[in-house]
Formats: C-alpha cells, sequence, structure tokens
C-alpha cells in the first residue's frame, strides 16, 4: 500500500535505464557476430562457434527483455485506475465511495453523515482494478 504518485517519472527513468542495458548488449551480442564470422574465416572454428553462441544469446535475451520491458510500458499507459476512497458512518453503518482526493488517509474524518449527521470516516483508499465486462465492486 501506499507510493500512489510520482510511480511515472520513475518507471520512465528506470525504463531508459533498462534500454540502455538492452542495447549495450544487443552491441556486445552484434560484435561477437561479427568476430565470429571473421574467426570462422581465419579457420579459428572452435572459437567461431563459441563467438556466434554468445552472439545468439546476446541477441535473444535483450530482445525478451526488450518486449517485456515494452509489454509493460504499454500496459501502464493504457491502465491508469482510478484511486477511489470508501466513506463509513460509524453511527448507522451508511456507506458512500468517491474519489480519491489529495490529503486522503484512512481513518481520517470527513464531510458528515447525509443519514444522521454523524462524523463520517475514510475506511478504504484504494485503486479500481478495471477487468473487461466487470466491475469491482463485490456489492
Ligand atoms: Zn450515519
Amino acid at each position: 500500500m501506499g507510493q500512489k504518485s510520482a510511480s511515472s517519472s520513475a518507471a520512465t527513468k528506470v525504463s531508459s535505464f533498462v534500454l540502455l542495458i538492452i542495447f549495450v548488449t544487443l552491441a556486445v551480442a552484434l560484435a561477437a557476430l561479427v568476430l565470429a564470422v571473421q574467426a570462422y574465416s581465419i579457420g579459428n572454428d572452435v572459437v567461431a562457434v563459441y563467438l556466434l553462441f554468445i552472439g545468439f544469446i546476446g541477441v535473444a535475451l535483450s530482445t525478451y527483455v526488450l518486449f517485456q520491458t515494452r509489454q509493460r510500458m504499454m500496459r501502464l499507459r493504457i491502465e491508469t485506475p482510478p484511486i477511489t476512497t470508501t466513506i463509513e458512518c460509524k453511527k448507522c453503518g451508511f456507506k458512500n465511495v468517491r474519489e480519491f482526493q489529495r490529503g486522503d488517509y484512512i481513518f481520517k474524518e470527513v464531510e458528515p453523515c447525509q443519514k444522521c449527521n454523524e462524523k463520517m470516516l475514510i475506511t478504504a483508499i484504494y485503486r479500481e482494478v478495471r477487468e473487461k465486462g466487470k466491475t469491482s465492486f463485490p456489492y
């Protein structure tokens, strides 16, 4: 729980770092492939096979990681579910659900109950996860 805002800038920072690593790995892998061809042309078959192996693993690994990161980034971009705050009246049990507002925290006293005018408390703050064709409300 917690860590609601300021995660998007950190995500882009991390992904650019990952992209750099992928780029370096890819460059090393391609260099290994070029060296493999050179070693083969010289007649050094064993070294050529090793370099080819390193090159292919590097390419496969960086492609895989790139694919994973792209997927994660797309998911982050598409899904930004709203944060919901649940307010409950301790006296009559009246429940109200509204959008999260800055400064909301659990057990914070908010506006009085619409039914009995008693003070209401925030009982839950959560991010709504929307599934296709479903609502997250169990009631
Ligand atoms: Zn009430």
